[in-house]
Parts: C-alpha cells; structure tokens; sequence
C-alpha cells in the first residue's frame, strides 16, 4: 500500500512540473530616453535593446514594427479601411486625407548591433533588419538605435488632439521588436488590429514641457521631482526648473503605452486585495460624476477578478483618459472618458479584464483574438454583472450577435488573422461573442466548479508567456478529466453549426421513450430537463462519446440521472424515462442556454404540442 501511494504522490508531482509542453519565448530589454516638442509633435529618441535569443535558432535577421508610419495616406491601413464593407467608423477614409504635419511616422536615424551598422529595409510599418552578426542559440545581443518619430493626428489607438481634446495618446509609440517563436516571426503589417510582442522589462524616461503631466505603464521612479497628484500619495515633491523628465519602470510587460496632457486629474484608489489604481482624466461635467463613480467600480471588478481568474500579478494600473474607444496595455488601459457612466464603465471593465487575458496571458492575438477580446468579454461581463447586481444573464448578448451573424450569412471560421477577415462584423462577432461563448459552453460541458478552478490553473500555469489554443484546452481537460480537443476544433476551425430537436414521445410497458434529434452537424452532450405533472424535475444528462467521460452535476437539488452515451455519429437518439407519458409536464433540451442553439424554438415542448402515442412495436 505504501508504495503504491508513494508511487501515486511521484506520478502526481512529475504531472505538474511537465504542465506544459517543451516552452522557450524571447526576451526583450528596452532601455528608452526620448523628449518630445510640444510644439511640432515631433519626438527624438534613442533605444538601447538587449535581445535575448532564448530559441534553438540562429538568427540572421530581425523585425521591428515601425508602427506610426500606418497613418500616412496610401498606407496598408488606409487602403484596407477604404475597401472593407464595414470600415471602423474612427477609420473610414480619415487617413487618406492626413496632410504632412498631421500623418505619423517614425525614421530611423541609426541602427546599431554590438557596436556595428546593421543594414535595414523598411516597407510600411515593418522594419527588416539584415544583422552584422547572427544571434546564436541562447545569446543576446544589443541593439542601439536613434529615431525621430511625429505624432499623428489621433485617428486610432495612438495619436494628439482627440476629440475629447486629450493631447497625446501614446501607444505603440517606439520602434517595436517583432516576436519570434515556435511558428518563426510575427512581424505582421499593421492593417488594424491585434499585437504579439516579446515579454520583457521597460526603462523609459520621457522628457516634456513641465505644464503636461503623463499617465502610463510601470512605476513613477521619481514623483519627488514631478508632483501632479503624486503628493497626495504622502510624496515630498521639489521640482526642477526647465522641462520636466518623467523616468519609468515597468517588469515583466509585452508593451509600454502612455497619455500626455497639461489638464489630467489625478485621483488614487486602492483595491483591498490587491493593485493601487491610478485614475488621469481632465474633470468636468461631463466626467467628474461618472470618473468618481467608475472608482468604485473598478475596486469591484478587480476584486471579483482576482477571485475567478487569478490574482493580478502587478502592484498598480492606471486607467487614463485617452485616444478612442478603449485600448488595452500593460498596467494601464487608455479609454474614452466622456460617455455615460454605463458606456464608460463597461469600457473600463472590459480593458481592465486585458489585463489578465492578454497582458498576463499573452496569447498571439493576431492569430486567436477570441482567446483576447472572447476571454477578455467573458471576464468583464461577469464582473461587472456582479458589481451592478444584474439578474439577466451576462453572456446573453453574446449569444444574440452570434445568432445574428449566422442569420447574416457573413460567419467566418475564428482560426485566421484578425486582420484578414472579409468584414468586421465577422471579426467582432468572432472575437468578442464567439470567444466569450466558447468559455461559456465549457462551462455548460464541464460543469462551473471545475471551469473556474480550470482558468485559474490556466493563469497560474500560463502567465508571462504565450498560451496557444492547445495549452489551454489542455488544462481544462487535465481540470476535468474529459476530452474536449474536439469541441476546440469545431468551435474555432469550422463553422459548424449546433442544433437540436425535440422528436416524439412514445410509451412502452409504462416507460416514457423520447426521440431527440440532432439536426446541426456540431455534436454536444444533452442536457435535458423533464417536468413531471406533480412538479418534480428530473435533469437527464446524456454524454456525447467525444468527451469520453461525463461532466459532474452543477447542482444537487434536482435529481440527475446520465444516460446512455450518444455517439456522434447518430443523427437520432430514444432517450428512456422511467415514468409514464401522462406524468410529463414538459420537456427541455439545455434549459439553462449555454448550449449556442442555432434554433431554440425547438429545444422546449410541453406535453400538449408533444405529438405522442403507444408504439407496441417499438
Ligand atoms: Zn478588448
């Protein structure tokens, strides 16, 4: 007996250190001072990177994004705006019109390796980089680099002078290094959407007339010198004469964002169990009561997700009035500020959200955005359904966009590029509903203890690094103990389609025999709930043979009984009750709606549009 435990407690241990598959990424140090002219929006700056090459690769080449050259006429951003069905609204033909002192770019004054000239072709936003040495397998190297960039006009993401006049958005905002991992580069174009970028530590100093003050990733090193709200936090603040040098850190990061502007309030929350938040806005009537308010909220919904999802890993996040919409980065978000409380509020939470699935988990976005904005929308509706106290459930919405883009007839399989859909609706849909109900559905497939003890173990197991599909689906069935690489696959590779029926009802030697019908070509587990005449329920669960196992009940109250296993390949299934049919009340496939029905309407029949009689050959 001894051995055979200890044997058991060995297996278990070896199980959890080889967690994950065989794992390398890159590392990035990025050493920054540069100053920027308030004046003529142009920005001086030099970089020192330190590379480190943590492949079995030599590399001979590398990649930067060079990201602010998208907002110049003709770019590949424009030219897709101006040929999609859909155009982003803030994108539309603004960029073609862009004149010399208003579109961005960044010119590369010098680039360095080791101390020798590299040779560098730049096309668009994506700078090659042929190297005067090769990187070695598990060596760095240091790259010097001087640029001049100019700040666009805002049209999306990064930019000055928005409309809600916040003067400088400033995010993918430096010469940025490409990620290279197991697939090789990712130096993609920037077309619109969705970043993947090396892990690695920020130390950036930025340089600006005294009257600005600035909001972004990483800690304040020297609030002693800068003032603008930080003595509030107990600083002792003496500041210099001249322009004012703002120095920051950030660790462990995959970006580093910042805003700029003369008029930011500055207020400071503390979230009980964990970071303190920082909130920059230009307060007026227009934000003061919604901000204020927002503060409250956003100490609940990091609450509720360092409860659900895994504690957020950093000491502090900042959420600052900025350029469009809402956009995530590392320790802070940049979001519209002067919106209705519900508008700018649902938009914090949801940023904040990123910061688990994306700035922790930093999945490939590009490539699988619904493990991004899908598991980021997931998150902030629970969380934010918990903080306003919301009855209705927080994933409807997501189900009606995906009903409504499959009525559209615009669907696209979820596995392509962001920026290759044929129209954003698709993409959106794809990302944010479909992404959020493919957690949803696992819940549905696994049960909701094992689901959120299963994205916890996925965070802890994943953070800092580049989760795949794969790595996730894997630790929810490690979490379960089902098979659900099945379920990935049809929900992100095809866009098959689930759809059940309710067939008829027959009744032999006082037994109840349902025929249910499968009539989509997306196999699922049943859930199925009868309703006998004296009120009782009965859940009847019938497992689907790709799961290889049967999920644990959500609840004991009402009796469950599992049933025969459905193989997937049978169109049609005879579900038998033990109760006559004159005992049912009614009859409903998923009652709970978890399960993406393409047609609900029949999922559900009571006893009198149930078209039954007595088959005695049957
Ligand atoms: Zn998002």
């Amino acid at each position: 007996m001894k051995s055979t435990l200890l044997t058991t407690i060995i297996l278990f241990l070896v199980q959890l250190t080889h967690a994950q598959r065989d794992y390398w990424q890159q590392r990035v140090e990025y050493t920054m001072d540069v100053k920027l002219n308030t004046t003529n929006h142009r920005m001086d700056g030099v970089q020192k990177l330190i590379y480190s090459n943590n492949s079995s690769d030599t590399l001979t080449k590398v990649y930067y994004h060079l990201y602010f050259n998208a907002f110049q006429p003709g770019s590949m951003m424009d030219v897709r705006s101006r040929n999609l069905p859909d155009p982003d609204r803030r994108v539309m033909d603004r960029i073609s019109k862009l004149k010399e002192d208003e579109i961005g770019y960044q010119h590369i004054l010098s680039l360095k390796q080791d101390g020798k000239d590299v040779s560098y072709k730049i096309t668009g936003t994506v700078m090659e980089v042929t190297l005067a040495k090769p990187i070695l397998p598990k060596t760095k190297t240091v790259f010097d680099l001087k640029f001049e960039s100019q700040v666009p006009n805002q049209i999306r993401r990064s930019g000055r002078n928005n409309r809600e006049g916040i003067s400088y958005s400033m995010t993918q905002w430096y010469p940025k290094m490409a990620e290279y991992d197991f697939q090789g580069w990712h130096a993609y174009p920037y077309v619109a959407r969705e970043f993947h970028s090396p892990w690695g530590d920020f130390d950036v100093k930025i340089t600006i007339d005294p009257k600005f003050v600035i909001a972004g990733t990483g800690a304040l090193q020297n609030p002693e010198q800068i003032g603008h709200g930080y003595e509030d936090a107990g600083v002792q603040v003496k500041r210099p004469t001249g322009d004012l040098t703002w120095h920051f850190k950030a660790k462990d990061v995959i970006d580093f964002a910042w805003a700029a502007d003369p008029d930011y309030t500055h207020d400071i929350a503390k979230v009980p169990s964990g970071p303190e938040l920082h909130f920059f806005y230009q307060k007026n009537e227009k934000t003061s009561e919604t901000w204020k308010k927002m503060e409250e909220y956003a100490v609940n919904v990091f609450e509720y997700l360092n409860t659900h999802f895994g504690k957020y890993p950093f000491d502090r996040y900042s959420i600052i009035q900025g350029g469009d919409g809402g956009m995530e980065y590392p320790m802070c978000t940049l979001i519209l500020g002067e919106g209705t409380l519900a508008g700018v509020s649902g938009t914090m939470a949801h940023e904040v959200a990123h910061s688990w699935y994306q700035m922790t988990l930093a999945s490939n976005e590009g490539l699988h955005a619904w493990m991004d904005e899908g598991f980021t929308d997931f998150a902030s509706s629970e969380a934010m359904a918990s903080t306003l106290n919301e009855t209705t459930p927080p994933h409807q919405g997501s189900y009606a966009s995906y009903f409504s883009l499959i009525n559209s007839g615009l669907q696209e399989p979820a596995n392509q590029h962001s920026d290759h859909f044929n129209t954003n609706r698709a993409y959106g849909t794809m990302a944010y509903s479909m992404g959020a109900i493919f957690l949803e559905q696992l819940k549905y497939l696994i049960g909701e203890d094992l689901f959120y003890k299963g994205m916890r173990r996925y965070y802890n197991t994943w953070k800092m690094k580049h989760p795949e599909p794969n790595d996730f689906i894997r630790i929810m069935e490690k979490t379960s103990g089902l098979q659900l690489h099945w379920y990935l696959r049809y929900w992100i590779n095809t866009t098959k389609r689930i759809d059940y029926s309710i067939g008829t009802l027959f009744e032999k030697d006082g037994n109840s025999l349902l025929d249910i019908n499968r009539l989509g070509e997306f196999p699922m587990p049943i859930d199925l709930m009868i309703t006998y005449k004296d009120g009782s329920k009965e859940l009847f669960y019938i497992p689907m043979n790709e799961l290889m196992g049967n999920k644990v009940a959500d609840s004991k109250e009402i009796k469950r009984t599992v049933a025969e296993i459905w193989p997937w390949v049978n169109p049609t299934y005879t579900l038998k009750i033990s109760r006559k049919v004159s005992d049912i009340e009614s009859i409903e496939i998923d009652p709970s709606q978890r399960m993406a029905d393409v047609n609900r309407k029949n999922n559900r029949v009571s006893l009198s549009e149930i078209k039954s009689y007595s088959d005695p050959t049957k």
